[in-house]
């Protein structure tokens, strides 16, 4: 019998570390149910970033801003970034800025084709 190898102990449960609290989190008991890592991580960091007022590591939002009023929100994927900005834009007629983890800006402009008579 050997005890050296007890792969229950370390299945993939997600964890989250950050550097600037020096602390690292396990975030298997809020998973039980879920697959393993996107939302409960998801929800880490948005609540770390509440808490904190910064992402743990390896989490950089998508940030979408106004150019023209102070509205503005953080997300950790595009799809809802994307979704926000171009929601904000076709209500206000703001263009907003979408600033992606990684690469260039991007301005969502307020379309003319609107619902607006
Ligand atoms: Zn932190
Ligand atoms: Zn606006």
């Amino acid at each position: 019998m050997t005890d050296d190898a007890r792969p229950d102990d370390e299945r993939d449960a997600p964890t989250v570390a950050c550097e600037r609290c020096d602390r690292e989190w396990v975030l298997d008991r809020e998973v039980n149910d879920l697959d393993p890592g996107s939302h409960a991580i998801e929800q880490f960091a948005l609540d770390h970033e509440r808490h904190t007022g910064h992402y743990p590591d390896g989490v950089t939002p998508w940030v979408a801003r106004c150019d023209r009023c102070p509205d503005g929100e953080r997300f950790l994927a595009e799809r809802p970034a994307r979704r926000w900005a171009e929601t904000h834009a076709r209500h206000t007629r703001h263009t907003v800025r979408l600033e992606p983890p990684t690469g260039a800006v991007e301005a969502v402009s307020p379309r003319d084709d609107g619902d607006q008579s």
